[in-house]
């Protein structure tokens, strides 16, 4: 099993609220009983495990700065190298979408094709976001389409092999997300995924726990729901119609 497939393997489990799995340890007949089963910590794989080790919860940073706006906070930004993703990054994903935005739907962090383009969500499970937010609109009798929402990341630099943000790049960078939050002001965020949930939730729950309510983020509403790479895994099917029904739930909120 290449290391991708086990992260994936260990985030299926992740996704389903495990967070500990048991390696069943090898016996040979002549050798003595075999040591109990070692839990083996799912959260994180060992080999990107975060130096923070003893700040699991991302910690809420510090309010915006007065008069704040969306160029303001690019600007903040900058050519930024506050954490190591900047050493792997091409572009900085920002954010993309409308500035008057009711609803803000947020991702973990930029992929490969995002990183290129500088856009979020614009590879196969940007896709799907974009079929999801317009196909259940469209069904639903909402004229709304991608533009008319905003999509930004709790990370804005590619994590290497698009492996999950850790504790202290979120915490860096959700700063910057907080600002984008705290400017938009939408009437309602959809948290997509585990990742995105713990940045704005500061929850270790996964997402089949936290799926299909209401939560917040500070005095907003936040819908958590599957993120649309989990859904095109293909033994994920089953969530897809929940994550449908959440985004149902979100949608009606905002623009009846
Ligand atoms: N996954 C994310 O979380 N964000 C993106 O922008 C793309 C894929």
């Amino acid at each position: 099993m290449t290391d991708r497939q086990l992260r994936e393997y260990l985030e299926f489990y992740q996704d389903l609220g495990i967070k500990s799995l048991y390696v069943r340890g090898s016996r040979r007949p002549t050798e003595a009983p075999a040591p109990q089963p070692q839990p083996v910590k799912v959260e994180t794989p060992a080999k990107f495990e975060s130096p923070m080790k003893t700040t699991p919860l991302v910690v809420v940073p510090s309010l915006s700065p007065a008069h704040d706006n969306l160029l303001k906070i690019v600007d903040d930004i900058g050519d930024c190298k506050r954490c190591r993703l900047h050493e792997g990054r091409n572009k900085i994903v920002f954010g993309t979408g409308s500035e008057q935005a009711k609803l803000v739907f947020v991702g973990e962090g930029p992929g490969a094709d995002e990183d290129e383009q500088g856009t979020p969500f614009v590879g196969r499970a940007g896709q799907l976001l974009t079929q999801m937010i317009e196909g259940t609109a469209k069904k639903e009798g909402i004229p709304l389409l991608r533009k008319d929402v905003y999509i930004c990341n709790v990370v804005k630099c590619r994590p290497p092999e698009n492996r999950t943000p850790l504790p202290d790049e979120m915490e860096i960078c959700g700063e910057f997300l907080f600002r984008q939050l705290e400017v938009l002001r939408p009437k309602a965020i959809c948290a997509l995924g585990s990742t995105a949930a713990r940045a704005l939730l500061a929850t270790k729950d996964g997402v089949m726990r936290l799926r299909g309510k209401w939560h917040k983020w500070r005095d907003l509403p936040v819908m958590v729901t599957y993120h649309p790479s989990y859904l095109l895994r293909p033994y994920n099917q089953n969530a897809k119609r929940e994550a449908w029904d959440d985004l149902k739930k979100v949608l009606h909120f905002v623009y009846d």
